[in-house]
Order: C-alpha cells, then sequence, then structure tokens
C-alpha cells in the first residue's frame, strides 16, 4: 500500500507546481491523478480543447449512488510577477505559526485537504459518497468550472451538497453577488473638430453610456433594498468603468474608445435583465452614431459572467458545514466564486475554506497553522460523519 501524505505533505506537492492560471497546470494533475491512483481512486481529467496545456480533476469515492458531498477548489494561482516576497514563493515555509507560499490561503491548502480527505475516505467505511472537484481557470474569471460541471455531472452519480473551500475562516458563508463584464469598443468616425457635427466622436458617444451606469448606481442606492440584498455591502447592483482609453489629439473626433464596464449584481436580481438594459444602452447609442456616419459602431465582448450564490432556505450545504464547524452565523462575501456555478448547475452549495481571503493574491500570502489545522479537523468530522449516516 502505497504511503498516505499528511495535508501538510501535499499542500506542499501542490505548491511546488507553479500553476499560474496562464501556464499549464497538468503537472499539478498528473500528480493529483497519481497520488489518488496509488490509493485505488479512479479520477477523470476534462482536458480543455481550447487550452491542451489545462484540464480539470474529478474523483468519486464510497458507494456508486447519487448525494456525494463535493468538495472544489482551483488549482490556479495568481502571478507573483513584481512581488516583493521573502520566502520562495514555491516553497512552503513555515514561520511565526504561518504558512507562506503561493496558494496556500487561495486555495491549495483547501485542495490539499480535500485530496487528504478523499483519500481517507477510500480507507473508511463511508455509507454516503464524497466527491473531489479540482478546476483552473478560476482567477481569470471562474472560466473553467462550468465545463468541468458538465463533463462530471455525465460521468459521476450527481453531488447534492457542494463545498467551495476559498477561504472563509471555516465559516459558511452562504452568499455573494454574480458578476459580469463588457469589454466595450466605440468605434467613431474622424474628422477635424471645427466641423465635428460631420463626424462621431468615439469618446464622446461612450460618455453617456458611462453616464447611464452613474445613474443606475444613483437609482440603485437610493432603492429600498430586497431581504436578499440587505445582507450585502453595499446591498445594492453597481455598474463600474475601471478603464477607457481613447482619441488621438484635442482637434479630432476621437475614432476609438475602449472602455470595461462590468456590474455585481445582487441575488435575487437577474443578470441578464443587467445585461439586456446595458445592451440596449449600445444599441441606441449606436444609431444615433450610425445617423450620423453608417460605419460608426459599438462592439462588445462579455469578458467574465459569474452568477451569484443565492442564500438557500434549509440549504443541504449549508447544513451539512453548519453541523461540522459550529458556525451558525450568517456570511456572505463581496467576490466571486465558483460556488454560484455549482448552485447555478443544481447543487446546493457554500463556501467554507481555511484562512483569510485578505491574505489571497498577496505577495507572502499564507495560511495561518491553526487555520490549517481547523481545516484538517473538518475533514477529519466530514469523514467521520460520510461513515455514520447516508444522508
Ligand atoms: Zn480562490
Amino acid at each position: 500500500m502505497s504511503q498516505r501524505l499528511t495535508p501538510l505533505e501535499i499542500m506542499t506537492k501542490l505548491i511546488s507546481f507553479p500553476t499560474v492560471s496562464r501556464d499549464t497546470n497538468l503537472p499539478l494533475v498528473d500528480w493529483v491523478e497519481g497520488y489518488l491512483e496509488d490509493h485505488g481512486i479512479v479520477s477523470h481529467r476534462w482536458p480543455d480543447p481550447e487550452q491542451p496545456h489545462k484540464a480539470a480533476l474529478f474523483a468519486h469515492v464510497g458507494p456508486d449512488e447519487e448525494g456525494a458531498v463535493v468538495l472544489s477548489g482551483h488549482t490556479d494561482v495568481v502571478p507573483v510577477d513584481g512581488q516583493p516576497w521573502d520566502t520562495d514563493p514555491f516553497i512552503v515555509t513555515e514561520r511565526d505559526g504561518k504558512y507562506f507560499g503561493r496558494g496556500t490561503c487561495d486555495m491549495k491548502g483547501f485542495d490539499a485537504l480535500a485530496i487528504w480527505a478523499l483519500v481517507e475516505a477510500q480507507y473508511a467505511d463511508i455509507k454516503r459518497p464524497v466527491q473531489l472537484a479540482l478546476s483552473f481557470d478560476e482567477e481569470v474569471g471562474c472560466t473553467g468550472a462550468p465545463p468541468m460541471i458538465k463533463a462530471m455531472q455525465k460521468v459521476l452519480p450527481k453531488g447534492s451538497a457542494v463545498i467551495v473551500g476559498e477561504p472563509s475562516m471555516m465559516q459558511a458563508v452562504t452568499g455573494h453577488k454574480g458578476g459580469f463584464g463588457f469589454s466595450t469598443h466605440v468605434v467613431g468616425f474622424e474628422v477635424h473638430s471645427s466641423i465635428m457635427h460631420t463626424g462621431v466622436n468615439a469618446i464622446m458617444s461612450a460618455a453617456p453610456l458611462i453616464d447611464w451606469a452613474n445613474a443606475r448606481n444613483s437609482e440603485n442606492m437610493a432603492a429600498l433594498p430586497s431581504d436578499l440584498a440587505s445582507v450585502f455591502d453595499p446591498p445594492w447592483t453597481t455598474c463600474h468603468v475601471g478603464m477607457i482609453n481613447g482619441g488621438t489629439a484635442h482637434n479630432i473626433t476621437a475614432k476609438d474608445c475602449r472602455f470595461m464596464m462590468d456590474f455585481r449584481v445582487v441575488p435575487g436580481e437577474q443578470i441578464s435583465r443587467w445585461r439586456d438594459a446595458y445592451l440596449d444602452q449600445v444599441r441606441a447609442v449606436e444609431a444615433k452614431m450610425q445617423a450620423v456616419h453608417p460605419e460608426a459602431r459599438i462592439d462588445v465582448t462579455e469578458t467574465f459572467g459569474v452568477p451569484a450564490l443565492t442564500p438557500e432556505t434549509d440549504g443541504e450545504a449549508e447544513t451539512l458545514v453548519r453541523a461540522l464547524t459550529g458556525d451558525n452565523a450568517s456570511h456572505v462575501v463581496s467576490y466571486g466564486t465558483e460556488a454560484g456555478q455549482f448552485q447555478e448547475a443544481g447543487y446546493s452549495a457554500v463556501i467554507c475554506g481555511p484562512g483569510d481571503i485578505a491574505q489571497a493574491h498577496q505577495p507572502n500570502e499564507f495560511i495561518e497553522v491553526k487555520q490549517f489545522d481547523q481545516g484538517h479537523q473538518f475533514m477529519e468530522r466530514l469523514v467521520q460523519r460520510l461513515s455514520q449516516d447516508a444522508r
């Protein structure tokens, strides 16, 4: 029988693979696949047909039936370029009660605990199955999870309660906003500004779209928040332009203006409704531009789209996590996760993982040893619970 590694040994191994989102994650996937295989666990890959250097991995342990608890994490990490690190970011270093390393907190610490739990479950006589789901491309807009979830549903018996282990200090987080963004390219028509009425100024055409966002923010802020929204800070949907670029000279009607329009949508409001509302504005502005010059236009490309995690009423995943952690307070977070995507695909989903989100993406990223140990105990209790009852 192969040696069973400790959670720390597994985390150390995972962090040694520099799986920055732009790079391959296959060496990590190979290692996890091999490690699970050493313990008699069959895993399945979903290779991304458009990015042959990336794959998701999932596995099932326990009775061959539906209703598994799914432990889900992403394998990619954000870059370390230009960040001042005191230690090698890809070597786990313990100091002052903390484990330092890229991904210790976000979120290879949890991945390691999940892999550990799967192997433990394999040797325990569990009555309810458990699944592992490791995605990629989370840090570039949660684009890796939806195809992975689809592939899982084809190959494995359907799981029911998903725990996404993003850092939450081991608290049960039951909600977050949804989000989506559009890269918007306004294409005008250049003339000298003295005869600007014969040209189309891309910057001045972008302005009403940006001002539309200002108006929505004021309106949303003034409105009474719904029950679902009231727990968020702020308790309304926001529209934000964080980047803009355009024009060539002060006396030429601008040919190009590009900006990024992002939305953070509170649970209970349809992302599609906001998407349509923005696109309606775009088409209205475009029509005015084309009335002056037919070549003028606005191109929009959706850059990311992540559904909200809507707090569930008596949610199965939440109930399970509360039983395992003893945490009965309610928490929501401001960042998007793959939990919303699992929920959209028909699972009960909750966020619960070790570490503090404040440490994510930082130089000298760390997880407190205490938090990691709490995560370990959580997994021990989970395996014990799976051994005791079917549900
Ligand atoms: Zn993360």
